[in-house]
């Protein structure tokens, strides 16, 4: 690899978008559309961005199955945060989505229809009619492939608005001047490692998740929380790291997703007693309370004892009731999923299911703009000059300490729209390129030979991410307390401390995906630390951080989001309680 800077290409974009996900891709169409010049870097193929996978569907008060409307939509989703999420976002989401939905029906989702033509809606869980009544059906799907649909139908309408694709290339680092603005970022193409600057007046990381975090996850192996490690080396902290979402119902031992949709189209849980189980932990909503509830519900079954299979280490997800027509019009890629992965047709038999590593609600924090925002000095929160985030990898925060399902396609459609709209407006005032100082791309171009050796060093890539998995999934999984959080502490910052004697291994063909590897895991450790620092320190119990020390949630101590960063470790700031233009809604005890 040519790391001498005057040999190195440079390109100049008004924007440049990394991450080729739902969210980045509803920003870029948007910004292509107002005739910018708009670059978009994609580690894989665009549309193989893991927002494919999404199964359920997306939320909006449509009204279309049940009686709705946004401000009900935004009740659940706040009660469903555990009153962290800040509810000017909340609101401005959940307004924002019954136009979202249409825009993506004119760009060609084919949305599964009702019998009168309209839009088809399923229950997803936490959804509820006027202020915690009924259940709600909020949650519009293309079958259990929404995500794959949205994914390719926006790809095409980028390629119509003639967009530019690095495709395949990785991001390393942010270009960032003395001043503190944003320049563009450092990548290089897979295929044959050559480098190249992308210098842009702004910048929007839309990098996705961080699942692979964890050793059992419904994620794809490319969600290593990249964009959240470039924010943390420029010196941006990360907020909220420890609520991540554990899914009730990945395929046993193995992580695979089956959809809440399941569950929404009549699916239920049972122990190894044959009895219904979430009658017990939810009398109302049942096996449609919020995620976070159930799977603490299937994790407290099986330590009791009552869990399914000669382990006694899961539980069984019941859909053979419903019958082979609901379950291959509704739910065909799960049926598939099953007969491929388990050899067990959910038409005849129960499905063993056990809660996984699913959702990053945490990430680089950001007003409802999309512009990343940082404490400066007495103030909560001050913009990043030229830095936007959205999607997964940002915490705007509208899912606070629980997500509920079907509010993360609707967050990165609705955040990644808002954050284009917020640059269009910031490149008509900032109209010219920064001149960018040698030294400002000499540092960054330094850094990438960080993995460009041969080493000898004593630890393998795979070797510290498998134990970095494992510790995670030991010390930080759905239930925590002050000694297990405390050694995943110093289990995590010795094996973070190990990554500088790590081995690359160029002579091999495979030399650029190892490098890869070697970056996406030094993202990892990043994220790592945010996350086993900032749910060691919160002393309570909130949304997904569940602890059998402090089991209560602290409202009086504790509504306040956590920051993580390399340079001042953990601070915090007040959560947005305002909402744009409704009453506020008070922190109430959480029931389903
Ligand atoms: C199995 C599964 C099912 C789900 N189902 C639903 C659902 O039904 N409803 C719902 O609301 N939510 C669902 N979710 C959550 C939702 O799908 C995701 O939160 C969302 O799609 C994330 O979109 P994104 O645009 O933020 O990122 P992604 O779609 O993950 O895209 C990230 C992009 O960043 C790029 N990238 C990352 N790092 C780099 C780098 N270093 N350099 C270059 N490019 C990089 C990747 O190549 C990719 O293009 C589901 C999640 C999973 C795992």
């Amino acid at each position: 690899m040519n790391t001498d800077i005057n040999a190195v290409e440079r390109r100049q974009f008004d924007t440049l978008i990394i991450g080729a996900g739902g969210g980045g891709l509803r920003a870029s169409l948007q910004l292509a559309e107002a005739e910018l010049n708009v670059a978009v870097v994609s580690k894989v193929f665009p549309t193989r961005s893991h927002t494919v996978a999404a199964q359920g569907g997306m939320n909006a008060a449509l009204a279309n199955v049940s009686p709705d409307n946004w401000h009900w939509h935004m009740f659940d989703t706040v009660k469903g945060s555990d009153y962290l999420g800040d509810q000017d976002a909340i609101e401005y989401m959940c307004r924002a989505a019954p136009k979202a939905v249409y825009e993506l029906e004119h760009f060609g989702v084919p949305f599964s229809r009702l019998d009168n033509g309209k839009i088809y809606q399923r229950a997803f869980g936490g959804q509820s009619q006027n202020f915690g009544g009924d259940q709600a059906a909020r949650t519009c799907a293309a079958a259990d492939r929404t995500g794959h649909a949205i994914l390719h139908s926006l790809y095409q309408q980028n390629i119509r608005a003639r967009t530019h694709f690095f495709d395949e290339y990785f991001a390393v680092d942010l270009l960032k001047d003395d001043e503190g603005h944003v320049l563009g970022a450092l990548v290089f193409n897979i295929h044959d490692g050559k480098i190249v600057v992308i210098e842009a007046k702004t910048t929007l990381l839309a990098t996705g998740g961080a699942g692979q975090l964890f050793k059992t996850t419904t994620n794809a192996l490319i969600n290593t929380g990249d964009g959240m490690g470039m924010a943390m080396r420029a010196g941006i902290p990360l907020q909220d790291m420890e609520f991540f979402q554990f899914h009730p119902t990945g395929i046993a031992g193995r992580g695979m997703l089956i959809t809440e949709g399941a569950r929404g189209e009549g699916g239920y849980l049972v122990n190894g007693d044959g009895e219904r189980l979430m009658e017990r932990y939810a009398p109302k909503a049942k096996d449609l309370a919020s995620r976070d509830v159930v799977s603490r519900a299937i994790a407290v079954e099986v330590r009791e004892g009552r869990g399914c299979g000669p382990n006694k280490d899961h539980v069984m997800l019941k859909l053979d009731h419903l019958g082979e027509d609901v379950i291959q019009k509704r739910l065909p890629g799960i049926r598939q999923t099953c007969i491929t992965f388990l050899g067990i047709d959910p038409a005849e038999a129960p499905i063993p299911v056990f809660p996984t590593a699913h959702y990053t609600m945490g990430g680089i924090p950001t007003n409802r703009y999309g512009q990343v925002v940082v404490p400066v000095k007495d103030t909560p929160e001050e913009p990043v000059a030229g830095l936007y985030a959205a999607g997964e990898c940002a915490c705007v925060s509208v899912h606070g300490g629980n997500r509920l399902g079907g509010n993360s396609l609707l967050d990165i459609l609705v955040f990644g729209r808002a954050a284009a709209n917020h640059i269009i407006k910031y490149l008509k005032e900032n109209k010219y390129h920064r001149i960018i100082d040698d030294a400002v791309i000499k540092k960054v171009v330094e850094k990438v030979n960080r993995f460009d050796r041969v080493t000898t060093g004593s630890e393998t890539v795979a070797g510290l991410r498998n134990e970095l998995k494992q510790v995670m999934e030991e010390h930080c999984s759905v239930f925590r307390n002050k000694e297990i959080l405390q050694q995943g502490v110093a289990k995590v910052e010795s094996i973070a401390a190990r990554m500088k004697d790590v081995s690359i291994d160029d002579q091999s063909h495979t030399f650029n995906t190892a490098r890869v590897e070697a970056f996406e895991l030094e993202n990892l450790m990043a994220v790592a630390l945010a996350t086993i620092h900032s749910a060691n320190a919160r002393e309570e119990s909130r949304g997904a951080h569940s602890r059998t020390d402090f089991t209560e949630r602290d409202d009086k101590s504790w509504m306040r989001h956590s920051l993580y960063s390399f340079e001042n470790g953990l601070d915090y700031k007040p959560v947005r309680t305002k909402p744009m233009s409704v009453e506020s809604f008070p922190p109430k005890p959480r029931v389903y």
